[in-house]
């Protein structure tokens, strides 16, 4: 494959303040500790395994796994008869530990100004009566239950009471519509959904009830019952005005209105089958023994984003799953009992999942759970938060980021920041402009920037620097967390060592790895197993540098070969960005008469910029210059937005149809907003 030099080869030292403290202070320790890992992954993970509560030892081998599929089903297995309950080790042991009054989440509404907060123990009781109100309603071990809600305390609660008791909550972003939610909710056919009433988010009002109705009943002409719907009641009415089958606040007393009560809302409602929260919470007794589970049972299903295709329904288990989150949590974000730690993520993706909930609350931290988005009121929101609750440690994703470089440094500055310690980013390749711009505005030169790498498949990260270990290059996810061995394979599945650029594969399992997809295990082997038998496909492109970084370089998929050139999409776009007019930038591969495949960009120009003749040259040249002329796109197009999911990814799979001008798109049930494809097509490029 190509070499290049398009990447940068700064290297950014660890902060000298963090890296004094911090839990591995040098590369030396961390290559020990690795080391350990990969040769005795047992001894390694029983350190972490010890610091839980299992209520009875394993029964057989510490790590039992098949991860070669011709030698049979691929399977494996962490603590195989070990029982536990995640619940109880992320909540009771805390607050038997004295940490009962420490601060769980801080909860920022989408309004400045509605906010609370929810402490340990506060949070043990309330997770404890919701395990009840669940069995009340007849949920019980491996019972599937969908939730979907809104980013309120309730969420965390609703999932942990499913823990609790043994039930697997799959979780839907409340962004989804109704079609999507019906799909997730047959394929893993839940028997009951946790929603809410309706969410602000910025200036939008979602009501989420109504779309949740419409999921029940499509679920129903299709055969499936959902017996139950607990609504929480979020933007009131905290009066029962039943008429015809709506609740509407219309009727309602002012003193009667919730904290957020919208005029005119009116949400369907259908006796015996929707009940509200707080009814149910109101009677529930507040104690509630946590069922112990195998360490190999199911914890939580979740869907993958859907960026490349129809969504898989990735199945995590509880032993595994607990110990690789909290370890993640402590390590990548080097996690101190007094930091306050924001992971912006919504808890409907595997970020939120892990870096939301199980992992700061395994870790006993405080952490800020946020409502609205980073534009409202305006871009400065993140900042306002970030100095309101004196933040240290702050995750967000490089679309958010990329965004935020449009509205300009002011919206930064004025904001002190200066709690701030480490920086994380999750979700796509990050381009060096955005890495150096992270570090330099929002983190004044002086903070980590951990580059995270991972998969709702991988539980956790498994590539990412140690904030205070690290020397870290923009743009470089750099090395793999204890218990990963990455592999970077050649088409034919030769191991390239040294430099070189390929597939990225794992060769052995780690304890938070997928177990298997909901209801499909083939599907699972077919996925990750089969290309390379013996490995773990990624399905990501990765080049190891002369120095033995690692460069997530995309999506295999998303590649485009140029006169037998391979290039990543990453590197293309890394180029055009660093052009001061462009926001955002997309590139996927075209069909060339010549070259076989050429390339064609998508570029989102900032404000005050035009895509006139004479900067399409000059991004061409821009290309040309950093890559080589073989790179040289073709075609490039203005594009006001990106076609991106709902967790914010660009989707180049939609962007190659459009360039073809193909209007057959597949599915586009994962896509956040369908309006920018006809956009798109208005300003294709005419000569394609
Ligand atoms: P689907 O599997 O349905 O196509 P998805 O892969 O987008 O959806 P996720 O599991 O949410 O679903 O995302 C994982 C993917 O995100 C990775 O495979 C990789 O392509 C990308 N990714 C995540 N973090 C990084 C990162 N730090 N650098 C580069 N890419 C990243
Ligand atoms: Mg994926």
């Amino acid at each position: 494959m190509a070499e290049t030099n398009s990447v940068s080869d700064e290297v950014f030292n660890p902060p000298v303040s963090l890296q004094a403290q911090a839990h591995i202070k040098t590369m030396q320790e961390y290559e020990e500790l690795y080391r350990e890992s990969i040769d005795d992954p047992e001894s390694f993970w029983k350190r972490i395994y010890e610091t839980f509560y299992w209520k009875s030892p394993p029964t057989g081998p510490f790590l039992d796994y098949n991860f070669d599929i011709r030698k049979g089903p691929i399977s494996i297995k962490w603590l195989a008869g070990a029982q536990t309950n995640i619940c109880y080790n992320i909540l009771d042991r805390n607050v038997e530990n004295g940490l009962g009054d420490k601060v769980a989440f801080y909860w920022e509404g989408n309004n400045p100004g509605d906010d609370g907060k929810i402490t340990y123990s506060e949070l043990l009781v309330q997770v404890c009566k919701f395990a009840n109100v669940l069995k009340d309603l007849g949920v019980g071990v491996g019972d599937r239950i969908a939730i979907y809600m809104p980013m309120i305390p309730e969420l965390t609660v609703a999932m942990l009471a499913c823990a609790r008791i043994g039930a697997i909550h799959s979780i839907v972003f409340a962004g989804y519509s109704s079609e999507s939610l019906a799909d997730r909710i047959l394929d893993a056919e839940c028997c009951a959904i946790v929603t809410a009433d309706g969410v602000w988010r910025g200036n939008k009002l979602l009501n989420l009830k109504n779309i949740v109705d419409r999921a029940m009943s499509l679920c129903e002409k299709r055969n499936h019952l959902v017996n139950k719907c607990v609504v929480v009641r979020h933007l009131g009415p905290k009066c029962e005005n039943l008429v015809d089958g709506m609740i509407s606040n219309n009727l309602c007393e002012e003193s009667q209105l919730g904290k957020r009560p919208v005029h005119g809302f009116k949400i369907s409602w259908q006796d015996g089958r929707d009940i509200w929260w707080h009814d149910l919470m109101g009677t529930v007794d507040s104690v509630c023994e946590p069922v112990w589970m195998d360490a190999e049972d199911p914890l939580f299903m979740l869907y993958t984003s859907g960026s490349t295709g129809i969504p898989k329904g990735v199945l995590h288990t509880t032993g595994g799953y607990m110990m690789y989150a909290t370890a993640t949590f402590k390590y990548t974000f080097d996690f101190h009992p007094d930091d306050i730690y924001w992971c912006t993520a919504d808890i409907g993706w595997i970020t939120g999942h892990t870096y939301v909930t199980y992992g700061p609350l395994a870790n006993g931290a405080t952490s800020v759970m946020f409502e609205g988005t980073p534009f409202y009121p305006d871009a400065g929101r993140f900042w306002a938060i970030v100095d309101k609750y004196k933040v240290n440690t702050f995750y967000t994703a490089p679309t958010a980021i990329r965004s935020l470089m449009k509205f300009g440094d002011e919206f930064v500055t004025k904001y002190s920041r200066s709690s701030l310690r480490i920086l994380g980013t999750v979700g796509e390749p990050i381009n060096p402009e955005a890495w150096l711009w992270y570090h330099r505005v929002v983190g004044n030169s002086t903070c980590a920037i951990v580059d995270t790498f991972w998969q709702t498949e991988t539980g956790g990260h498994v590539i990412t620097p140690l904030p205070g270990a690290t020397p870290t290059k923009p743009g470089s996810a750099t090395f793999p967390f204890f218990g990963i061995l990455p592999t970077i394979l050649s088409e034919e599945g030769h191991e390239i060592k040294g430099t070189g650029e390929g597939y990225l594969v794992f060769k052995q399992p780690w304890p938070g790895i997928m177990r298997t997809v909901h209801g499909d295990h083939e599907r699972f082997e077919t996925t990750y197993f089969k290309k390379f038998p013996g490995y773990y496909c990624t399905g990501d492109g990765a080049h190891r540098d002369k120095d033995g970084y690692l460069w997530i370089t995309g999506r295999i998929d998303d590649l485009v070969n140029v006169s037998g050139h391979l290039l990543s999409t990453a590197e293309v776009e890394s180029a055009l960005i660093e052009h001061h007019s462009v926001a955002e930038a997309a590139s996927v591969s075209h069909p060339h008469p010549i070259k076989g495949e050429c390339i064609y960009c998508f570029v989102t120009l900032k404000e005050g910029h035009n895509l006139t003749d004479e900067l399409v040259m000059e991004l061409k040249n821009k290309v040309r210059h950093k890559i080589g002329p073989f790179a040289q796109p073709d075609f490039i197009q203005n594009a006001p937005a990106l076609p991106k999911t709902r967790s914010g990814k660009i989707m180049r799979r939609i962007l190659r149809k459009i360039a073809r001008g193909d209007r057959d798109l597949g599915d586009t049930s994962t896509l956040a907003d369908e309006s920018v494809i006809d956009v798109l097509f208005k300003y294709r490029a005419q000569d394609a």
